[in-house]
């Protein structure tokens, strides 16, 4: 059944992990490194059988391959997934055995965190490999920068949507206020944007209404609310059969991984002329400042932030190619993925010492 997976998407190499003493059963993908080490943080999940914790490894180094090409980085696309309760089996042991497998493959992967991963369990892993990034000794947390390409992709789906790249007076519906849904309403309400807000976590949600004068809603209630922006910062999935039809905003712009339940959302999406800023290309400030952490000098978060920024071009461009080709904004985002990929492809058959 690997097999069978890795010959359909392409995959180059799976690993299993596993140390009874540990406790550790964890699956590395690597999906493509033909544009450098395969770059991808590592989550831990309950997943309930093997096969789930397996396609979703699959899925989402396939996923990252896109966004490294896409960001413009030399780093292929790669991620780990450690099976296990975040709340409960965690220990110095699972980390450090978790690092070695990933130090064994070389350089070939490079990790960090994900879902269900701290700075302090990324500390272990770092005590057994260097092919680590995105410790708080280094580029620390991802979701500053990930909120700002949202903010700035936002804005470039303004410009193309209504003439004008300024969201103040916008009514934008965010759906999930932590750790990026936060820092991005922080922009939001400094350019005057109206702000609506839900979350599962009251606390948070009542840190918005008050900090930033947003107004809440049921979690359920988002996707009805009339808007000119739709911001999924929460789940994947969110795009789908039930939630299409209730839409009432011209632009999807979101930090969520994976919003399309299914490709054909996509289209469904601009069947009725709302603008989808793909998820890969919008998220991508976040990889984009943990891979600064390779540049000359080490991590510079200014010269990090300036690349995050151009997230507002890349959608530009996007929106151009899609309008060009007449296809729908997902499938120019991939096109302009694979393009990356292609192009550089050559550069693998000089032998370098
Ligand atoms: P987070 O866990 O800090 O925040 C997610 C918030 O969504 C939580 O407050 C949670 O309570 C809320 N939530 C969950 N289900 C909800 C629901 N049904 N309705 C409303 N709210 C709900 O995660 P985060 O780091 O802010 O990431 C948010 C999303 O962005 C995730 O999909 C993540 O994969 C993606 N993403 C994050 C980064 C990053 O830098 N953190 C980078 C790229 C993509």
């Amino acid at each position: 059944m690997v097999f069978e997976y890795m010959e359909r998407y392409g995959h180059e190499q799976v690993v299993f992990c596993y140390s009874e003493e540990a406790g550790l059963r964890a699956i590395i993908a690597i999906h493509d490194t033909t544009l450098g080490p395969a770059l991808g943080g590592c989550r831990m999940w309950p997943y309930e059988s093997e096969e789930e914790a397996l396609v979703d490894v699959l899925r989402l180094s396939m996923g990252m391959t896109y966004k490294n090409a896409a960001m413009g980085l030399d780093a292929g696309g790669g991620k780990a997934v450690i099976i296990g309760d975040p709340r409960k089996d965690k220990s110095e042991l699972l980390f450090r055995a978790f690092g070695r497998f990933v130090q064994s493959l070389g350089g070939r992967y490079i990790t960090a965190e994900d879902v269900g991963i701290t700075p302090q369990d990324m500390r272990w892993v770092r005590e057994e490999t260097e092919f680590v990034v995105g410790l708080p000794e280094g580029s620390g947390d991802p979701s500053p920068a990930t909120a700002f390409g949202v903010y700035r992709g936002m804005k470039a789906c303004a410009r193309w949507v209504f003439g004008n790249e300024s969201l103040k007076g916008k009514v934008i519906a965010v759906q999930g206020v932590g750790h990026v849904g936060y820092h991005l309403l922080r922009h939001l309400h400094d350019e005057g944007a109206k702000l609506v807000v839900c979350d599962l976590y009251p606390d948070r949600v009542e840190r918005a209404v008050s900090e930033m004068n947003a107004e809440a809603v049921g979690v359920d209630e988002i996707y009805d609310v009339e808007c000119d922006i739709f911001a999924p910062c929460a789940l994947g999935a969110v795009i789908n059969d039930q939630t299409l039809p209730r839409l009432k905003c011209r632009i999807v712009a979101g930090a969520a991984n994976n919003q399309l339940a299914e490709q054909r959302h996509g289209d469904a999406l601009e069947e009725r002329g709302i603008l989808y800023a793909p998820d890969f290309i919008i998220n991508g400030g976040g990889v984009i400042n943990v891979y600064d952490e390779f540049g000359p000098g080490g991590y510079r978060r200014e010269r990090a932030f300036t690349r995050v920024a151009t997230i507002y071009d890349k959608l530009l461009h996007i929106f151009q190619m899609a309008r060009e080709k007449g296809i729908p904004t997902y499938r120019a985002a991939d096109m302009m993925a694979e393009q990356r990929i292609r192009a550089l492809a050559p550069l693998r058959h000089l032998w370098l010492p």
